[in-house]
């Protein structure tokens, strides 16, 4: 990026605004800065001179085979539209650089792209993140035009301290800035650790752990991932770049004992329109109504995709209180929706029920309680619906279990919950932010994947999704 400034920014103007993280959400209140009076605005991540990417779309390491292995949960235009048409005004170059790839991301494509659908694809993340961060320097451009300067910082803000109009943010490296306001997007919390996951033949998390896996993969280890979600999906993409089909051996261990349903786009493209009565009293009518727009939109032959985005697209416009206004009540919402709603990569999730099929991968319903080091490879204890446990042998174990109780959030939301800033729902944990966006202090706003209440509104759809966070930026002014 070319605006890129490291050193100490100088106070110059009245109105220093200061931005910390440097995802998706912290490039939407970049956006969002555009409608409001800053003289400078400063922007504090983690990798701040590649704002946009975030932990989600991070650039990979040239020349490792799983470089743009990950995928995209959700065709490109469900994601974002414009992100959908740069890419496909891209697609030379893209097919170019994919030429040869395993897996075969370029032949899962070919069908859209026979069908004349390129904004229909499973885009590598790694995109998305590229296009991310030519939106932030268009943005950088835009703010020096009009004579407000942006830095970026990489640096990590740990404190922020209030006193009157004020806001001071210490950093990991000693610095101390001074605001009159501040967004805060850190991302969401940790994986949930499983004891024994960080072993001889474990890890606890795919990401940052690749090269130690892929030595096992490549050994032709058994590789069985702690749970059934987009990181397990990643974890048997890095399999797929590393060696040939026939060789793959892969467990998925989820409590349900399914794999998501493949999000699969189709021409014209349709959203499933839910209707809903208002003046619900208890979670559990609201939810029978909820069930029965599931199932009629699947009768009427509606795919996941068009549940799902239309869903999304109605609880963006229609807030669960219109419906649903006891708060207590409302909070039992999102766990269902989410559950129901279960959808991801097409590409990878068919090319997991094909590996079903051919008994290269197998599904074990269940919980991981524990993770134990043999002499060569893990036991896994699993436990069942009904508390009964099996000891499960295998080769090497990647916790892919997302977030869950014991979650640590980053330090600076944890400084934030410990000082009242934040504060966490009693159901699910999820945290709760004023209107807008707002913290208890008002010059502080903070928006991440793991706010579940945004003002008196109970987020219906869980935020682990680019297009609400952004949207949710986008209207907290
Ligand atoms: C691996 C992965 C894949 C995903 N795939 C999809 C997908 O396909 N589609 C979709 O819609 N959603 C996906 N998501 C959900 C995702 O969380 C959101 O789409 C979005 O990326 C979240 O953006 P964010 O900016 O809120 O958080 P993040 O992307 O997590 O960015 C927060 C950034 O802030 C930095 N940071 C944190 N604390 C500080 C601090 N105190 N000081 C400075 N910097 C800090 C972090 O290092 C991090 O880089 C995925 C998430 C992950 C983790």
């Amino acid at each position: 990026m070319s605006k890129i400034e490291q050193g100490f920014p100088r106070p110059k103007g009245d109105h220093t605004h200061v931005i910390v993280g440097d995802g998706i959400t912290a490039l939407a209140f970049l956006e969002a800065a555009q409608k409001r009076n800053f003289d400078q605005i400063i922007v504090v991540g983690k990798q701040a001179a590649e704002l946009g990417r975030g932990a989600a779309y991070a650039k990979g390491e040239a020349d490792t085979p799983w470089r743009f292995a990950y995928l995209l949960n959700s065709p490109a235009d469900d994601i974002d539209p414009q992100f959908a048409k740069w890419l496909a005004n891209r697609w030379d170059a893209i097919s170019e650089q994919m030429q040869n790839r395993s897996p075969d991301w370029l032949g899962a494509a070919a069908p859209l792209v026979q069908n004349d659908d390129l904004y229909g694809v499973n885009a590598p993340r790694e995109f998305y993140g590229d296009y991310m961060e030519e939106q932030a320097r268009n943005l950088i451009s835009a703010f020096d035009a009009r004579g407000v300067g942006v830095t970026l910082m990489d640096d990590v803000a740990t404190a922020l301290n209030v006193a009157e109009d004020r806001v001071t943010i210490t950093t990991q490296s000693g610095r101390e800035l001074s605001a009159q306001s501040v967004d805060v997007a850190p991302g969401g919390p940790s994986t949930m650790r499983i004891k024994g996951d960080d072993g001889p033949f474990s890890t606890p998390s795919v990401f940052g752990f690749e090269a130690r896996i892929a030595e096992h993969i490549k050994a032709g280890t058994e590789i069985f991932c702690i749970g059934g979600n987009a990181a397990m999906l990643d974890v048997l993409r890095l399999c797929q770049s590393l060696i040939p089909e026939e060789e793959l051996k892969f467990v998925a261990c989820a409590p349900d004992g399914e794999i998501p349903t493949p999000l699969v786009p189709r021409l014209p493209r349709k959203l499933t329109v839910p209707e809903f009565c208002s003046g619900h009293q208890t979670a559990e009518t609201f939810l029978s109504e909820v069930r029965r727009e599931i199932d009629k939109a699947l009768a009427e032959g509606d795919e996941m995709r068009e549940i799902r985005a239309g869903f999304r697209a109605h609880f963006l416009q229609n807030p669960l209180s219109g419906y649903l206004p006891d708060v207590e009540e409302a909070r039992k919402v999102p766990g269902a929706l989410r559950f129901w709603l279960r959808g991801g990569t097409r590409d990878t999730i068919q090319d997991m029920n094909r590996f079903v099929r051919e008994g290269k991968a197998r599904v074990v319903k269940g919980l991981v309680q524990e993770v134990r080091p043999l002499d060569r490879g893990a036991e896994v204890v699993v436990t069942d619906e009904g508390g009964n446990k099996q000891q499960i042998k295998t080769g090497f174990v990647v916790n892919c279990a997302g977030a869950g109780p014991g979650s640590r959030f980053d330090p600076l939301t944890e400084d934030m919950l410990a000082h009242g800033l934040l504060s966490r729902s009693h159901v699910g944990g999820g945290l709760q932010v004023g209107a807008g966006c707002r913290t208890s202090a008002p010059n502080i706003r903070y928006l991440s994947p793991a706010v579940s209440e945004i003002g008196d509104e109970v987020v219906a759809m869980p935020l682990y999704d680019a297009h609400m966070l952004r949207s949710y930026v986008a209207r907290s002014l």
